[in-house]
């Protein structure tokens, strides 16, 4: 008889929790196989990821190893590219040697969470920080560290302030505990440089709303705003945040605040591969019935973020949190189970235990059993209620130790630089701002995806003078990285531009063996320079 084929795709908590339940109930059944395909191989502890940025545990420690947690489980670590629901195929991103990789299944869980989106906001993409995975947290703490590195040597105080301002975009939780994780960071190893000021640091939480985690009760998220408010952070209420450039958050009302380091942990999107799906969503969420069954579709099941799950006691979807993931995740495998077997389905029924929130610094707000708490009690039972969630002794014990050793050392500055710098990368501009300036050291090539610039060059007589205009497919900067030398002219945005930037290494690559692009540009860099006619 062929094997029935539950396959799983996405290994977050509903991902993995759907997974570890299937195990328990049929994971000796030969006649079941399981699979899970996942980007990574791990799942993040997401609520312990703001602590990823100060440090205060260890990287890895937020991680657990799926083969661990899953052992009957086959583990495909891959990319999921495309469900084909007829076919009842799953396609994945090639691996090794673009070997390419289709699953078929029996039954498929679609677990693949949402996303942030940037989509709409003009230089998000390029300039903005989402915060969601592992990786995000790790990009940003490194970014942070590299920041408060230029700070300390930075002499022009312009440059200094746009360093030494930190934005997190988003009054929610993560956002919430982000600004507040960021906040204690920077200000507690603004210490160990020699020319930082804690006092020159702002950071700033932009939030929608009158009042921040609106996932609480009003009077909690009144005193979180207290606590962060005394601990530094500047909270601009009924403020959006409409697009970014290098230098600047661009705030719905035209504002801009300068700075270097700009998190946007909103809004969140359906994961494409849901939205590719031809199935009922609702806000972009698929719709599942009570048994977590994708109506129309026999076979097909949902839970976690990704889908929409209605709460038979308000009539409202359940929110998404890790909590109701891994409860909507156990329910889904018992009937799915049930399934199998010809039995009778079990509705999914859930209301939270609780609510929390850390504020850093030993300090939280929780809502537990309809009782508030805040302070140092609430965040001593936040630490306490996540240590014992974590999944796996060894993870415990390393972010016990981790938090033990973080109240008696300073926090960690070092910087991991594991990835190649991108060499070639998108970035935008505001119109009027200054691209590079004549004298700055000539380190990328432009080129123009669209909008325009100018070029202008100061004279000694006649002012600035402008030397040309550039748009859409045109390229400029090439004439400092030919020569070695500094910026022989200014470059400053007309219209809002975007455009791909080459580093020097990339150019000179290119340059040297690739000869008609060298011959274009030698050509360029002559007329550019050959002095007008007339
Ligand atoms: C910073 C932060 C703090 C949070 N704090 C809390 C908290 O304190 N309490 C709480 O209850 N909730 C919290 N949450 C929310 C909670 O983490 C989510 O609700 C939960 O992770 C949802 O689980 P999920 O499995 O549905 O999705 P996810 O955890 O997003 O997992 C989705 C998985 O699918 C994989 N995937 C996606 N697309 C593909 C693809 N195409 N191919 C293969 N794999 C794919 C992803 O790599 C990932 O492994 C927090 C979230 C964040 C970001």
């Amino acid at each position: 008889m062929a094997k029935t084929r539950i396959l799983i795709v996405g290994g977050g908590f509903a991902g993995v929790y759907a997974a570890m339940g299937l195990e328990r109930l049929v994971g000796r059944d030969p006649d079941v196989e399981i699979g899970l395909v996942s980007r990574e191989n791990y799942l993040v502890f997401q609520p312990m990821l703001p602590e990823v940025i100060s440090g205060s545990i260890g990287i890895t420690d937020t991680l657990a190893p799926i083969r661990r947690l899953c052992p009957r489980t086959n583990l495909y670590t891959r990319a999921v590219e495309s469900i084909d629901l007829k076919r009842r195929r799953v396609n994945a991103a090639a691996g090794f040697g673009s070997r390419q990789c289709a699953l078929e299944y029996d039954h498929l869980v679609v677990a693949v969470g949402n996303q942030t989106s940037f989509a709409g906001q003009p230089g998000l993409l390029e300039h903005a920080l989402p915060f969601k995975y592992l990786g995000d947290a790790l990009v940003l703490r490194n970014h942070v560290i590299h920041v408060l590195e230029e700070a300390d040597i930075e002499r022009d105080p312009e440059v200094r302030r746009t360093l030494l301002t930190f934005v997190v975009a988003g009054g929610g939780f993560s956002g919430v505990e982000a600004i507040a994780e960021l906040n204690d960071f920077v200000r507690r190893s603004a210490r160990a440089f020699r020319n930082l000021d804690p006092r020159e640091i702002r950071t700033v939480l932009l939030h929608a709303g009158s009042v921040i985690l609106p996932e609480l009760p009003e009077s909690l998220g009144r005193f979180a705003q207290k606590v962060l408010v005394k601990r530094g952070v500047e909270i601009r209420f009924g403020t959006r945040l409409h697009g970014a450039t290098a230098e600047s958050a661009i705030l719905a009302s035209g504002e801009r605040i300068p700075t270097r380091t700009l998190v946007s942990t909103v809004p969140s999107a359906p994961n494409p591969l849901v939205a590719s799906l031809p199935v009922r969503k609702d806000r972009g969420r698929i719709v599942v019935d009570e048994f977590l069954r994708v109506p129309d579709h026999p076979g097909l099941w949902s839970a976690g973020d990704c889908a929409s799950v209605l709460d038979r006691a308000t009539g409202q979807p359940h929110p998404p949190t890790a909590q109701h993931a891994i409860r909507e995740a156990r329910c889904l495998a018992a009937n799915l189970v049930a399934t199998l077997r010809g039995r009778p389905l079990r509705p999914f029924a859930f209301s939270a235990l609780g609510k929390l929130g850390a504020l850093g610094h030993r300090s939280a707000v929780a809502e537990v059993f309809g009782v508030r708490l805040a302070g140092f009690l609430a965040w001593w039972l936040w630490r306490t209620i996540y240590l014992m969630k974590l999944p796996g002794l060894d993870r415990k014990l390393r972010v016990a130790t981790d938090w033990t050793l973080d109240l008696l050392l300073p926090p960690d500055i070092v910087q991991l630089k594991t990835d190649r710098a991108s060499s070639i990368r998108r970035e935008h501009f505001e119109a009027g701002e200054t691209i590079f300036r004549e004298g700055d050291r000539g380190d990328r090539l432009y080129v123009v995806v669209d909008g325009e610039v100018e070029v202008v060059r100061k004279d000694a007589a006649l002012g600035e003078v402008v030397l040309c205009k550039l748009g859409a497919g045109e390229s400029f900067g090439e004439i400092a990285l030919v020569s070695e030398g500094v910026r022989t002219a200014t470059v400053r945005s007309l219209t809002p531009v975007n455009v791909l930037t080459l580093d020097r290494e990339t150019f000179h690559s290119l340059f040297a063996h690739f000869p008609p692009l060298r011959g274009f540009f030698e050509d360029l860099i002559q007329r550019r320079l050959a002095p007008p006619m007339g």
